[in-house]
């Protein structure tokens, strides 16, 4: 059986722009994960964590996937770890982070997997790619547009410009 789920990548360290590229490359790159849609980058200033982090660059994908949630989780890791995430500081600078947003209509409370991420609803970085990807889109029954415009976030977002 297959699920599509929504996938978050952020990155703020590094070639922020070609990690996100290898990263959707390395997510896909099974026949297990099949990539349906891809958000344009936005580029966001951070949210919580260590004053003066670099911006962001984040997207969202749209996969097809018969991983399961747990399973799906561990290949997010993998990717992460292939770009050599470190974990010192939470919330601090990262190369890579790659988030389950949403997998199916499955909802689960798990400390170290809650689906739909329990900020999604709230972030702009993940809500205004989602919903430029799939004007339909909803989370909770709310379309994903309404909810990006209602994000305190909502004004440190910008269209990534390559070269700007
Ligand atoms: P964050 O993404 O909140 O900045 P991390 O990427 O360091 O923080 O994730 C910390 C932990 O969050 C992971 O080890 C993972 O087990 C857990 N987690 C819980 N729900 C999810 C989810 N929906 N997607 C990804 N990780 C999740
Ligand atoms: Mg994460």
């Amino acid at each position: 059986m297959s699920v599509k789920a929504v996938l978050a990548l952020g990155s703020n360290l590094g070639e922020r722009s070609d990690t996100l590229s290898h990263a959707v490359a390395d997510l896909v790159d099974t026949p297990r994960v099949r990539l349906c849609a891809v958000s344009p980058v936005v580029q966001t200033k951070s949210v919580g964590g260590p004053a003066d982090q670099p911006d962001y660059l984040n997207m969202v994908i749209e996969v097809e996937t018969d991983l399961g949630p747990w399973e799906l989780l561990a290949h997010c890791q993998a990717v992460e770890n292939k770009h050599h995430r470190t974990r010192e500081v939470r919330w601090g600078p990262r190369t890579l982070d790659v988030d389950i947003i949403t997998y199916g209509d499955l909802t689960m409370d798990e400390p170290t997997l809650t689906i739909p991420h329990p900020r999604a609803h709230e972030r702009a970085f993940v809500l205004q790619p989602w919903a430029w990807m799939d004007s339909h889109a909803t989370l909770a029954g709310v379309p994903v547009g309404e909810l990006a415009a209602a994000a305190e976030d909502l004004d440190g977002l910008a269209p990534f410009e390559p070269g700007r």
